[in-house]
């Protein structure tokens, strides 16, 4: 039987976790069956995924990185070389997919472990009146 006690880990041990793309309690199961697809659970200590609701935040998190990168560089080389336009496209188009796809697990992994550590959920309405 997977063990269900909860032990506090720190922060950093969190997000290495979260960038390995392992469970965010146990660190050894896996948190992926596809490219972003969730398990059901973790496979080694049992802990239910249906909490995780990322929703966009790790793809505004790498528009914005990448976003701020490609333009950046695209900048600076028409500035100092003005390359014709097909070769801004043969140059970009490979970076912007290399600086969005490639870390898309990894930061929707991240933002899953702390997620799990900060015990972050949605907002709930308080009865402060209970009958
Ligand atoms: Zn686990």
């Amino acid at each position: 039987m997977p063990d269900q006690t909860v032990v506090p880990v720190p922060l950093a041990q969190t997000v290495l976790r979260g960038i390995a793309c392992k469970c965010p309690r146990c660190g050894q199961g896996k948190l992926f069956k596809g490219f972003i697809d969730l398990r059901p659970s973790c496979d080694n200590c049992g802990l239910d995924y249906t909490f995780i609701d990322t929703g966009d935040g790790p793809a505004i998190f790498l528009i914005m990185i990448a976003g701020a990168i490609v333009v950046g560089c695209a900048l600076v080389v028409e500035i100092k070389y003005q390359p014709p336009f097909w070769l801004h496209a043969a140059l970009w188009l490979p970076l912007i997919l290399a600086t969005t796809l490639l870390p898309m697990r990894s930061m929707k992994s991240l933002l899953i472990a702390l997620q799990f550590h900060h015990k972050a959920a949605p907002g709930r309405l308080i009865d402060r009146n209970p009958k």
